[in-house]
């Protein structure tokens, strides 16, 4: 079938595609294994909500149907919310004009050499990396805002609970540090790497998408050092790289629907 075709992707890029993909996913997916919404994943829907209102850098049709569907949550005086009257503001758009969220997931930068491979799960890297970069761009002014929001919503709502445990402990122990948004920025490229380091040769890892500690010499030549015959990670030139991979301007708009 069409789905299960292979899309040609430049592996040093970012596609909008996957994006989107993983927002219905998400919205979709995994938040329909919730029925009732409330307490704790309540303020946890709200806050990724506002992130993604504010931040994510979308087509205008999702930017809309995401600002409105924040606006609604935000309205909510209800203690809890069941998961239907969120899929209702999610499709239900008719009152809205020019706002939806493309139904069903294509796979561009995210695909795996198998369908247990990669997918969603690289999205929601994704999705935060482009979030915490465009947070610095547009001078947010919580720094931690965004990094809070994924910790919540992977504790509440990841469907990978042993993932989940693992970074809240991570989070637990140096996310309160973050003072600046490009600290931000780097403490998610770093916390990355560290489960890179960790899964790196685990079952779960593609063999055609090794983990590594990215970005490769070849992807950003210049984020590398070397100190006392040690390999470093140069951070001003970090920055550069990230701010610019993971910038508005140079996502791909391939394969969108
Ligand atoms: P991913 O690690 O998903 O990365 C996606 C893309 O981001 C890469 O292809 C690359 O282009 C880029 N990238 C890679 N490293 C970085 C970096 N440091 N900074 C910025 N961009 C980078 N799986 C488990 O088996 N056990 C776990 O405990 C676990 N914990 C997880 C916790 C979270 C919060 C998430 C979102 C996922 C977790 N996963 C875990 C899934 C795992 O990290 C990968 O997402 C999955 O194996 C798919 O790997 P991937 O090859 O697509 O690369």
């Amino acid at each position: 079938t069409t789905e299960d075709q292979w899309r040609p992707f430049n592996r040093s890029r970012v596609y909008m595609a996957d994006l989107e993909s993983t927002l219905h996913y998400s919205l979709r997916v995994e938040l329909a294994a919730h029925p009732v919404i409330k307490g704790e994943a309540l303020s946890t829907l709200q806050r990724y909500f506002s992130v993604l209102a504010k931040y994510f850098p979308g087509r205008p049709v999702v930017n809309n149907l995401l600002k409105s569907v924040d606006t609604w949550l935000k309205g909510e005086k209800d203690t809890e919310l069941s998961y239907s009257s969120l899929r209702d503001a999610l499709d239900n758009t008719a009152e809205v004009p020019n706002a939806a969220l493309p139904e069903g997931v294509r796979w561009v930068g995210c695909q795996g050499s198998k369908p247990h491979f990669r997918r969603y799960p690289c999205g929601m890297w994704t999705l935060f990396h482009v979030l915490t970069v465009q947070a610095e761009e547009a001078a947010g002014k919580d720094p931690q805002e965004v990094l809070q929001a994924m910790r919540s919503y992977i504790h509440s709502f990841f469907g990978c609970q042993a993932c989940a445990t693992h970074f809240e402990n991570m989070a637990q122990e140096s996310m309160s540090h973050v003072g600046t948004l490009s600290s931000a920025v780097l403490w998610l490229w770093s916390h990355h790497n560290h489960v890179n380091n960790r899964l790196a040769g685990a079952l779960s890892e593609d063999p055609h998408f090794p983990k590594i500690q990215w970005p490769s010499p070849e992807l950003c030549p210049n984020c590398h050092g070397v100190k006392n015959g040690e390999h470093t990670w140069k951070q001003e030139e970090l920055l550069t790289f990230l701010r610019s991979h993971f910038s508005s301007e140079r996502l791909l708009s391939d394969y969108l629907e």
